[in-house]
């Protein structure tokens, strides 16, 4: 599915390497964990299902950085060997088509608004939480445990 007025915003390689290089260095806060089953370890920098027996990093990341009322660190995974960065931007990333949650920030990081996609489209979704002109972003979240997946920004 193309989107028109929207794109996908994954993790930067440079925040995913950063994870690597502590995770090797023993860093208390980066564990590395073995994937055990096919829905359970998104990794944010390609944007797909780790699968089972894959090894990824679990640490903390601040996607709203500190400073404002919403600051949030939340754990996240991303894989522990070396993965290509989602480029697909212009298309909804076919893995997580299900399951998450869309709030939309404003542009000092207040959240205004937030909806679950269900079995819905998740882009008609996203389409709708844009049209409010005070969106300046929306970041797609696990429904169920909360974790930050992706940003999506205006096109
Ligand atoms: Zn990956």
């Amino acid at each position: 599915m193309k989107t028109s007025n929207f794109r996908i915003v994954p993790l930067p390689t440079e925040v995913a390497e950063t994870a690597r290089r502590a995770a090797k260095a023993g860093a208390a806060d980066h564990a590395i964990v073995v994937a055990d089953s096919p829905h359970g370890y998104p990794c944010r920098h390609c944007l797909c299902w780790a699968q089972p027996g894959e090894r990824v990093i679990l640490f903390p990341y601040a996607s709203i950085p500190a400073g404002h009322p919403y600051s949030e660190t939340g754990p996240i995974f991303v894989h522990a060997g070396t993965c290509q960065r989602y480029s697909a931007t212009d298309e909804y990333p076919a893995d997580f088509r299900n399951g998450r949650a869309f709030r939309a920030y404003d542009e000092n990081y207040n959240m205004i608004d937030a909806e679950v996609a269900n079995e819905s489209e998740p882009g008609s979704v996203i389409e709708r939480l844009l049209q409010n002109p005070e969106a300046a972003f929306v970041d797609a979240r696990s429904v169920t445990r909360g974790c930050f997946t992706f940003r999506i920004q205006r096109a």
